[in-house]
């Protein structure tokens, strides 16, 4: 079960800036699932402005159910850039949840990163589908004596009810229809096809 935080205003006002930097993408696209949308975010066209990244982790953190954070985690790539920018405005520590080798579903945090036990960590990431990415986090996490605050996302885009055993929430909210290829009104009007990650990058602005 997701919490959304932001209210309808600011809502708007988040989508109109993923909007802005191209983050949010209009057309017809192949999801990891083999599924077909008409709308995909691409993330790295917000994560790739600083200034913007501030913002939006200033409007999560503002609204966050809970206090005391001491730590910031976040899953490579894209949450390890949110665990950063929010640990830097909490002014606490980052640190980072890596995959263990390529291609591995099993995380480990590196790098020196270290908690005292106790400790009050927040998960972060940017776009929940899944939960996949953040659940691998907490699994790695588990090992530590500390006490997980939440898990908290940017975008919540999940299409199926996500559980992780702990809070979750997520600052926005994006209704993404998706198809399955056979259904697919987007194929039956002859739309190209698009796989993300591959000729998404012509289509985003804000070089
Ligand atoms: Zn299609």
């Amino acid at each position: 079960m997701v919490s959304v935080l932001a209210d309808e205003a600011t809502a708007k006002k988040l989508v109109n800036l993923l909007d802005d930097v191209g983050a949010l993408l209009h057309g017809h696209f192949l999801l990891a699932s083999g599924r077909h949308s008409d709308r995909y975010v691409e993330k790295f066209a917000l994560l790739r402005w600083p200034r913007q990244v501030e913002e939006v982790c200033r409007e999560l953190l503002s609204r966050l159910p809970w206090s005391t954070i001491e730590a910031v985690v976040g899953p490579t790539t894209g949450g390890l850039l949110l665990a950063f920018e929010c640990a830097r405005q909490l002014g606490v520590q980052a640190a980072y949840a890596e995959r263990e080798t390529e291609g591995s579903t099993r995380r480990v945090i590196r790098r020196g990163a270290c908690f005292r036990p106790g400790m009050r960590v927040l998960v972060v990431d940017d776009v929940l589908t899944t939960g996949g990415s953040v659940r691998e986090t907490l699994r790695a996490l588990a090992e530590y004596p500390i006490e997980i605050c939440g898990v908290a996302v940017l975008v919540d885009r999940s299409t199926e009810p996500v559980e992780l055993g702990v809070p979750l929430v997520a600052l926005l909210r994006l209704e993404i229809a998706s198809w399955l290829p056979s259904d697919c009104p987007l194929c039956k009007e002859g739309v190209p096809l698009v796989k993300p990650g591959t000729t998404v990058r012509e289509a985003t602005q804000g070089c």
